[in-house]
């Protein structure tokens, strides 16, 4: 696939994701990609306020958060496009692409997994994998089942590998809340 050089790479902003379930009321401190910009963000029912420095330069902005209901009971948090309104699970900044969060369609990202960070790029397998089973991209929810046409022994290749590739983004995340942890020590 030839590189479409004039559009910006998720590997080049800084995503944040929103919270897996129930939104806690406290501070939560994330990593950026590559280069290990701080970014605070509030959570409150019904949005996130998002803190980020970049160049010394601080930027605070609103986030809605809107809520879908899970197989589970439960329920899951989303971010609401400040631009489009669209419900995302992950948020993106780029420093050219305006002071603003938002998503990757509105940034106009485009997905070249040779580009990201390695975090980026083991969820960006998931994703696929999940997509070829006939799954939703969301590496989160839960439900993987065999597609009715595909033969037992693919599935299961496909499973294995999907869950070898998820294990490996979960050490990784880990080790970006570390990073970031020490960061504002706390
Ligand atoms: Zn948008």
């Amino acid at each position: 696939m030839p590189r479409d050089r004039s559009r910006l790479c998720t590997g080049d902003a800084t995503p944040i994701r929103v919270p897996k379930s129930e939104v806690p009321k406290c501070c939560l401190w994330y990593c950026g990609s590559e280069s290990g910009r701080a970014i605070a963000i509030r959570l409150d029912l019904d949005r996130a306020r998002v803190v980020f420095w970049h160049d010394d330069r601080k930027h605070d902005q609103v986030v809605r958060l809107v809520y879908s209901r899970t197989n589970f009971g439960g329920r899951r948090a989303w971010f609401a496009c400040p631009i489009c309104r669209r419900r995302i699970g992950v948020l993106w900044f780029y420093i050219w692409g305006g002071w603003d969060w938002r998503c990757r369609h509105c940034l106009n990202l485009t997905y070249y997994s040779q580009r990201l960070s390695p975090e980026w790029r083991v969820r960006y397998r998931v994703e696929k994998i999940r997509r070829r089973l006939g799954a939703t991209g969301d590496v989160w929810s839960g439900e993987i089942a065999k597609p009715k046409w595909m033969r037992w022994s693919t599935f299961e290749r496909l499973l294995q590998r999907h869950d070898m590739h998820f294990e490996r983004m979960l050490e990784l995340e880990n080790v970006a809340f570390r990073r970031i942890a020490r960061l504002v020590g706390s």
